[in-house]
C-alpha cells in the first residue's frame, strides 16, 4: 500500500470538498495492479461528476490529519497523489 489509508472516514468531511479516503484508493491501485492509466481515469471520472473535489485543492488546513486514527499524514499523501493522478 503506498498509503496506509483503511477508507474508515474520521477524516471527512474535508472543508474543500476532497473524498480523502477514495483519492486514496485510486492512488493505491496504481501500485496494487501496477497500472497508472486506469487509477488516473476513475480519480479523472469521479471530479467529472463531482464525486470528489481535486486532491489539488488542497489547503492544508491540517483537520483530516487530526482526525485520522492511522496518523495518515493526509495533506503530504494527497500531493504524491496529486503528481500520479492529475
Ligand atoms: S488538509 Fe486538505 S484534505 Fe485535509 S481537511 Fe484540510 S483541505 Fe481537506
Ligand atoms: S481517517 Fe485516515 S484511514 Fe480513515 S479514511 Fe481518512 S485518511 Fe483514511
Amino acid at each position: 500500500m503506498t498509503v496506509d489509508c483503511t477508507a474508515c472516514g474520521y477524516c471527512l468531511p474535508c472543508p474543500s470538498g476532497i473524498n480523502i479516503p477514495n483519492v486514496f484508493r485510486h492512488y493505491n491501485d496504481i501500485t496494487l495492479f501496477d497500472d497508472p492509466v486506469a487509477p488516473k481515469g476513475g480519480y479523472g471520472f469521479e471530479v467529472m461528476i463531482g464525486m470528489t473535489a481535486k486532491a489539488s485543492d488542497c489547503t492544508e488546513c491540517g483537520q483530516c490529519e487530526a482526525a485520522c486514527p492511522q496518523g495518515v499524514p493526509v495533506p503530504e499523501k494527497l500531493k504524491e497523489a496529486v503528481g500520479a493522478l492529475e
